[in-house]
């Protein structure tokens, strides 16, 4: 087993390093030498969805690469203004409406609690993009409702910390969440759904991994991961911690196009996270959330990428390819969805249910 033997930083350097994110395009631009490429990125108004992305994240991306898979994944680039068909802004005007505790019960034995409504970094792709941002929305006031809400309900067996960002919130904060759902007896599994550790894996302090390891369940974590080239030292140190305070520790992607959209760099990727003790879990299909259509990857073309995976990696490395449903109680793998299907999905709005993209 890896053992995390780097020394760990305090909880205010993680703090410091979100405080630090780059925020202005053309700061970002110049950082990587690409300032020639000005004229292709749109600097977010009031209102729309602004650039943030940490330093940490940056210093993967590489020097002069416009193209670069990681810098694609944060620049507000023009195509954002674009109007697809079938791309639609309200991707979770719904869900606003149906969480007023926070909690999202639509998966048996699973119900979904957002924790936060902010995130470290912000994926051009997510359905958040439209999201209010001011709006915090299960914290603070409504801790308690959300824990009534599983304490009442003996079907839910494992509970999901999702957001936004669930570990942007402070351990303490963390800690009075889990404190309160302890005594319940129908609880049987915790799951983390984050990015964090990826884009500033400072954030697994020592603080972060005394919480996880006093936490009475079998636990889960859930990372975000798009390319290989987002796994670096750091990472897998944080990693390795997450594992020693008892997680196991699972990836999700989404397929993007000009990110990840071949097999060569999804099986490259499957390769990188097991070297890092993490294990492949799902592919999203993106969620239609408008100004991401430039995004978009074909399903013909992603049913392509998943065969030719499945004929090159082994069973335990090879992610499931699902897209998000409305009206389902489960993802919908991407073999299931007929012809048919998949041209309704694309005609009708983005699913109203929780955005595959939450999860990240
Ligand atoms: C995706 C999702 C889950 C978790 O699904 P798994 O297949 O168990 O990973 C739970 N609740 C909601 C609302 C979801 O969208
Ligand atoms: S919810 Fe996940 S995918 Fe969306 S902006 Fe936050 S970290 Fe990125």
């Amino acid at each position: 087993m890896i053992t995390a033997t780097c020394p760990t930083e305090t909880a205010s350097d993680w703090r410091r390093q979100w405080r630090e994110a780059i925020t202005d395009p053309d700061e970002l631009l110049r950082m990587l030498h690409l300032e020639a490429f000005a004229d292709r990125v749109i600097r977010p108004q009031d209102g729309e969805f602004p650039l943030r992305v940490p330093r940490n994240y940056v210093a993967r991306m590489r020097l002069g690469a416009i193209n670069d898979p990681l810098l694609r994944q944060v620049l507000p680039v023009r195509e954002e203004r674009l109007r697809a068909p079938g791309f639609a802004l309200d991707a979770v005007g719904d869900l606003a409406s149906r969480v007023d505790t926070g909690v999202l019960h639509k998966y048996p034995g699973r119900a979904l609690l957002i924790a936060t409504g902010s995130c470290a970094v912000h994926c051009r792709y997510c359905f958040r993009r439209h999201f209010p941002y001011q709006q915090e929305t299960a914290a603070r006031d409504h801790w308690q409702a959300a824990i009534a809400t599983v304490r009442a309900d003996a079907s839910i067996e494992e509970l999901l910390l999702s957001g936004g960002d669930p570990l942007a919130l402070a351990t303490d904060k963390l800690r009075e969440l889990t404190s309160g759902l302890a005594d319940i007896r129908h609880l049987r599994r915790l799951r983390i759904h984050t990015r964090l550790p990826v884009v500033l894996p400072a954030r697994v302090d020592d603080a972060l991994c005394a919480w996880l390891q006093q936490l009475p369940w079998p636990l889960a974590i859930v990372l975000h991961i798009n390319h290989a080239q987002e796994i670096h030292q750091e990472l897998r140190t944080a990693v390795a911690r997450l594992r020693d305070s008892g997680a196991v520790v699972f990836n999700q992607s989404v397929l993007l196009s000009g990110v990840n959209d071949s097999v060569d760099t999804l099986a490259d990727l499957s390769a990188a996270l097991f070297a890092a003790g993490i294990v492949p879990y799902y592919v999203h299909l993106l969620d239609r959330v408008q100004g991401s259509a430039h995004f978009e990857v074909a399903e013909a073309t992603a049913i392509t990428i998943e065969q030719a995976l499945r004929a090159r990696l082994p069973g335990y490395l090879l992610p499931r390819f699902v897209r998000e449903q409305a009206g389902q109680s489960h993802k919908t793998p991407l073999h299931l969805l007929a012809p048919g299907q998949a041209s309704a999905a694309r005609a009708g709005t983005v699913p109203a249910t929780f955005s595959a993209m939450a999860l990240k």
